[in-house]
């Protein structure tokens, strides 16, 4: 085995999604079911970015990770807050690697900066951070202490952050917490991965709203990802909506990114009704069809939609 994504925790999807900004959108990173839970394959040649080729080392090896990607609200298995570490790894009879899968409640987290003052570790980085500690658990390193594993981790974490153009961390420090960063630093330049797969291409919504780590970008994620699949009878439901999308996306985002009144525009009269549209078919999906009204509801509904 190699490395594997907690499958019933519900968070699988955001915890790929962070693998693949760690690959920086590599189309080689691929998942699929593995039992309950959901294999992470790494194919192809080592890659030469750092953080990419430990990626690609931890998921070509014969030791058995497990990522559990915990709601932000979560307990370790030892009882430990997951908000109060981010992330963490504990070897028992897998390697397993704690991530809290929803950033503080999408508030984030920070760490010191190398240049004084407390910088953001958005969670891509927060994973390099400890997907190094799961490489020096694996490679071990003889003779080094726990401080010594310590400081690797950030020389690792400090080398992705450089890769991404993200200040750097203070060498010797481990303290992190939820939190503002005192030093405003430039966002996480989140990839979008050239193939069809968990990580959308939400352009429009990402340009609109701002930050990629948003709520309502996440949660727009999600849905978009749950549903495209989504089919009644043989008609796909929404991926005609989302081929137009996929297509105009990268095209419109740049103009509206540039225009704040045209961003303005965009959030109001397409990115919010989209994300409502999405919510609604949550919530039909979610609603069992016993009673027949409900039913004939949602059946007028999705043919008023079809025709549309
Ligand atoms: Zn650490």
């Amino acid at each position: 085995m190699t490395i594997r994504i907690k499958g019933d925790l519900g968070t699988e999807k955001e915890i790929f999604d962070i693998l693949v900004q760690v690959a920086r959108c590599d189309p080689l990173l691929t998942t699929g079911r593995y039992y309950a839970d959901w294999k992470v394959n790494y194919a192809g040649s080592k890659p030469a970015a750092a953080a990419a080729a430990m990626l690609h080392d931890l998921c070509n090896n014969d030791w058995s990770i497990v990522i559990f990607g915990y709601p932000s609200d979560a307990n370790c298995p030892d009882g430990t807050p997951i908000i109060s570490i981010g992330g963490g790894t504990a070897v028992g009879r897998d390697i397993e690697l704690y991530f809290d899968a929803y950033d503080a409640f999408y508030q984030g987290y920070i760490v010191d900066g190398a240049q004084g003052g407390t910088i953001s570790i958005p969670p891509p980085v927060l994973m390099v951070h400890e997907l190094s500690h799961v490489y020096h658990t694996v490679h071990t390193m003889a003779g080094k202490t726990q401080m010594d594993e310590e400081i690797q981790a950030i020389v690792v974490e400090n080398a992705f952050r450089g890769q991404v153009g993200l200040p750097a961390r203070k060498s010797d420090s481990h303290w992190g917490a939820p939190g503002v960063p005192s030093r405003p630093s430039p966002p996480f330049p989140y990839c979008i991965a050239p193939y069809q797969g968990w990580n959308c291409g939400c352009h429009i919504a990402t340009a609109a709203i701002g930050a990629p780590s948003a709520r309502s970008i996440v949660e727009f994620q999600r849905a978009v990802k749950e549903f495209e699949t989504w089919t009644v009878g043989e008609t796909p439901l929404l991926r005609p909506l989302l081929d137009a999308y996929q297509l105009f996306g990268p095209l419109v985002a740049a103009d509206v990114r540039a225009d704040p009144v045209l961003r303005a525009d965009m959030l109001r009269d397409v990115v919010r009704p989209a994300h409502q549209l999405l919510r609604v078919v949550r919530v039909c999906l979610d609603t069992p069809p016993e009673d027949p009204r409900v039913a004939a509801e949602i059946a007028h509904a999705v043919t008023t939609y079809r025709v549309a």
